[in-house]
């Protein structure tokens, strides 16, 4: 479908009419000079195979601005070209939102609420919206935010180390930019390898005139290097990135600094600009290093060992990278940086091919390309972003109704940690708390229709009895024991591991009650880890009943990889990770509270899939 992507800056406007499949560029605009104040703004129209038509804008403020560029823009695209919705690039999306949406009038309010944390962006972008909305009333509009895609950041890498009081009530927190381009190209280089994103951990650099790296973990970014705004991080056109704040301090002591100067010079006078002194443009600087300027010289070592430094740190973050892709006007096009941030990356298995680099050319129709030396255990891309056709491609899956969650919500896996716990036929039941006895719920659990009871009983091992263990119901039609390895320890028994149902050879055991005594001849088990899921997740996921998968847990206080994790696929089931106590221990998830089956905040993620086991019914 075709959409009307419009992304309204402060000072330009650009918008472009984009196939969403293919991302085949329609048509574009561009208004420049917005809000000068002096020279009156123009409107540059380009669709591809006519010459390029230049306009004087008889407005030049945004609203006035984009109705006369959007207007001439449909004039000459024609009335073939049909517009199936609209999709509004949206610097801030704030804490509220992870995802691209609707816009209505709540979430117009929410933009606006956001305005103080992007004051120059915010109020473009929604003047945008709303002049887009006067002309297209009855097409949808959907805000496609450039902080979204970071959501996902765990809250160690989000949070500065200041008073959190201080910092909660203005949203101090990182927020990070570019998501949609990280995003894009993360997914690009998943496409190029043939595999699923979530297979990856990537490290992508934008470098363009603004500049940021990305830690994208098996498709979730989980680090990011544009914080709070988009002035922390890398050495940028015109912007510092990362200063010691102590130098501002004694700036503002030494030179009587005020906050308007401090960010004057952070913002536009800082980066490749300040260091280079010959403007931002990186084609200049690296004229001028040829030529032998030191300030040139400087600005691209400068430049170029902060990516450097960034990429060993979310190598580290991460635990490993597969590859690393290059993206942005300076990654897409300078080889001489390339070559540069990718000296020195061979121990992270990153070997760059001189040549390949050199010759390395993406746009348009060439999305991809590698320049690592065959083998290169990570792998370094050239990726053409396309901020329009990610704008284009996410409004339109919010239009066709099946927009793929964002990580944060569709990837992770709620964990619970299950405590051993008994499930009884009704005869069992009997024998040990009389005839006709009917278990008592007690609180539901988290599978629709199960529940613990207020029962408990003991269990009797040749070595010790552990007392108060907790029945869940309904009951079933096999009795079934689950222990975690430390109880069969204290139990003096040996329990073998196995998928909930799966209790053939498996040893007996007691179970005692004030009422009566109960000896099983099987049931014992240590159960599997195991992922309940809806057959919709599973797709979700890509994996079926039965498979076996690796889980990253994270959220604890120890991150851990399971193996061996069972997936178990029913409409009935809600999707959550099951674990016993002592692998809870192992993650310092358990928190000092007792019950069957307790959530924890912490979250999964696949990592690898692999088909394996037929499971036994349960
Ligand atoms: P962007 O903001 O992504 O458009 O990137 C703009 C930056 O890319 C500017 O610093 C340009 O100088 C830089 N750039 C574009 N083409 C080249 C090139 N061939 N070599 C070096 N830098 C380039």
């Amino acid at each position: 479908m075709n959409i009307l992507v419009i992304n309204c800056g402060s000072s330009s406007i650009r918008a472009a009419v984009i196939q969403s499949r293919s991302g085949k560029t329609l048509g574009t605009l561009r208004v420049e000079r917005l809000c000068d104040g002096v020279s009156g703004s123009n409107l540059k129209i380009e669709i591809p195979g006519n010459e390029v038509v230049e306009l004087a804008c008889p407005s030049d403020e945004h609203e006035g601005a984009l109705s006369f560029a959007i207007k001439q823009l449909m004039e000459k695209l024609g009335d073939s070209v049909k517009i199936a919705g609209v999709g509004h690039r949206v610097v801030h999306g704030g804490r509220k939102f992870d995802r691209p949406v609707v816009i209505d009038a709540e979430v117009e309010q929410a933009i606006e609420d956001i305005i103080p944390l992007a004051p120059l962006h915010n109020p473009a972008n929604l003047a945008g919206i709303r002049a887009a909305k006067e002309l297209f009333g009855d097409l949808k509009h959907i805000a496609v935010f450039d902080t979204a895609f970071h959501r996902t950041l765990p809250r160690r890498a989000r949070q500065y180390a200041i008073d959190p009081q201080l910092a909660e009530k203005h949203q101090i927190e990182r927020f990070g930019f570019h998501g949609v381009s990280h995003q894009y190209v993360a997914r690009k280089a998943a496409d190029f390898f043939k595999t699923d994103e979530r297979e990856l951990r990537v490290i992508t650099c934008h470098l363009g005139n603004g500049c940021s790296l990305a830690a994208v973990e098996y498709g979730r970014s989980i680090e990011t290097s544009m914080g709070m705004t988009p002035l922390e991080g890398l050495v940028m056109g015109t912007r510092s990135g990362d200063i010691d704040p102590g130098a501002l301090i004694y700036l503002a002591q030494q030179e009587g600094f005020d906050i308007n100067r401090v960010d004057e010079l952070l913002n536009r006078e800082s980066g490749l600009a300040g260091l280079s002194g010959i403007g931002n443009d990186m084609r200049d600087i690296e004229k001028g290093a040829a030529d032998g300027d030191e300030r040139c010289r400087l600005a691209i070592q400068v430049f170029a060992h902060r990516v450097r430094k960034y990429i060993g740190a979310y190598a580290a973050v991460m635990g490993g990278v597969d590859a690393i892709v290059f993206t942005g006007g300076i990654g897409e096009n300078s080889a001489l940086m390339r070559s540069r941030i990718g000296q020195r990356l061979e121990f992270l298995g990153a070997r760059m091919d001189l040549d390949k680099n050199r010759e390395a050319k993406v746009g348009p129709d060439n999305r991809v390309e590698s320049i690592s030396a065959d083998p290169s255990r990570c792998q370094l891309l050239v990726v053409a972003t396309n901020e329009e056709h990610g704008i284009a491609e996410q409004a339109a899956q919010v239009l066709a109704g099946h927009q793929k969650p964002t990580a944060a919500v569709d990837r992770t896996i709620p964990i619970a940690v299950s405590a051993r716990h008994v499930h009884l036929t009704q005869e069992t039941v009997e024998a040990l708390f009389g005839e006709g006895y009917e278990l008592t719920p007690r609180n539901p659990l988290s599978q629709p229709g199960q529940f613990a009871c207020e029962e408990l009983v003991t269990l009797v091992g040749p070595k010790n009895s552990i007392e108060r263990v907790r029945i869940l119901g309904p009951t079933r039609s096999a009795n079934q024991v689950e222990i975690s390895r430390t109880d069969e320890f204290a139990l003096g028994v040996d329990a073998p591991v196995r998928g909930s149902g799966d209790i053939e050879n498996s040893p007996g055991i007691t179970l005692r009650t004030d009422h009566g005594e109960v000896t099983l001849e099987k049931g014992l088990i240590c159960a599997l880890r195991h992922i309940h899921m809806t057959p919709e997740d599973a797709t979700n996921f890509g994996v079926k009943d039965g498979d076996m998968v690796e889980i990253a847990v994270t959220g604890g206080e120890r991150d851990l990889i399971f193996g061996d994790v069972l997936i178990r696929v029913s409409p009935k089931y809600k999707l959550e990770m099951h674990i016993d106590t002592d692998e809870g221990n192992a993650a310092h998830l358990s928190r000092d509270a007792q019950g069957a089956l307790l959530s924890t905040e912490a979250t999964g993620i696949i990592r690898s899939r692999r088909t394996r086991f037929d499971t036994a019914a349960e």
